[in-house]
């Protein structure tokens, strides 16, 4: 087998440590920019663009204009009620860095894999006493697919367990490279209805109902549904999702994620509107109708991820 590549490089935005969602016991989950969806619940919109985005905290700001002197380009401007003029910032980080309070924030980092090894290695031993290890999670995963593979093969050396998670909107290439080297997949799936996923996601699921079946023989999977109400909470649309999962032979887990709203407060951050910003959550009586219907038809199910 070929030597691991420990300088191949991906575009990360975020490492949370300590997190025991995402895959068994405590994990370190690595967060990769880039997504071909475009879901309109998105809990991380700073995920989409695979681009770096500077994120901008009003509630910090202590005006001290050090960013307007910093910035070349003449992006920033406290006449412009939104301060960032992203028609003219190229991304330098300039005004991030000379900021004192951090209201300033450029998502999306360039990393080797030697440098995210390093970032993990501080938690190792919770891996071990927990039987955690690291999740690969996005924006979708599967399109740096070079970068995860050696990301995961370093781990699989340091004898960490491995989870992805994805959207199953990827080349089969992407997916021979990558799965063979992960231990658990949490593969979304948002709507068996071709007309809404569009609608919703701006892609078709076709491509994602096959690649859900290609991966599901090559690594064990768990089925995750976004549960939004309004687009496939109800009693039909939540059905047909748990009857396409029952075509899949080897999945035998789903996992309800019903809706929040965690992620609204980015969209401003990022000078973006939130579509759902009256979306109430749902009831968690109605829920619980869910996740038996789930198991009544042969899953184990969770709420939550
Ligand atoms: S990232 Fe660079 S160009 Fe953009 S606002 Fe900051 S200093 Fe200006
Ligand atoms: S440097 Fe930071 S704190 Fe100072 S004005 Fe700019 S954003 Fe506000």
């Amino acid at each position: 087998m070929d030597s691991i590549n420990y300088n191949e490089k991906g575009v990360v935005f975020d490492i949370q440590r300590y997190s025991i969602n995402d895959g068994p016991g405590i994990r370190t989950i690595v967060f990769l920019k880039g997504c071909p969806l475009r879901c309109i619940w998105c809990s991380n919109p700073e995920s989409q663009r695979k681009e770096k985005e500077l994120m901008f905290r009003k509630i910090l700001c202590i005006h001290c204009g050090l960013c307007i002197k910093a910035c070349k380009q003449g992006a920033l401007d406290t006449s412009n009620p939104n301060f960032v003029d992203r028609s003219k910032c190229i991304m330098c980080g300039e005004c991030a860095n000379v900021c004192p309070s951090s209201a300033l924030e450029v998502k999306g980092k360039l990393m080797t894999v030697s440098e995210v090894i390093e970032e993990l290695k501080k938690d190792e031993k919770y891996y071990f006493s927990s039987n955690g290890g690291i999740t690969l999670s996005g924006g979708e995963t599967l399109m740096q697919p070079e970068f995860a593979k050696e990301l995961f093969r370093a781990c699989k050396a340091r004898g960490w367990h491995t989870a992805l998670e994805t959207e199953g909107y990827a080349t089969e290439e992407a997916i021979n490279k990558v799965i063979p080297h992960v231990d658990l997949v949490l593969l979304d799936i948002k709507t068996n209805n071709d007309e809404i996923h569009k609608k919703v996601t701006g892609v078709s699921n076709k491509l994602i109902k096959k690649n859900a079946s290609i991966i599901q023989n090559i690594s064990e999977t768990i089925i995750r549904v976004p549960t939004i109400p309004g687009v496939n909470a109800d009693e039909k649309e939540f059905s047909d999702i748990v009857k396409f999962v029952k075509t899949l032979p080897n999945v035998k887990e789903l996992h309800i994620l019903p809706y929040h709203n965690y992620g609204e407060g980015k969209y401003y951050l990022l000078g973006r509107d939130y579509e759902l910003s009256n979306l109430k959550k749902l009831d968690d009586k109605y829920v619980d109708k869910l996740k038996t219907f789930v198991e009544s038809n042969g899953l184990v199910c969770q709420v939550g991820g």
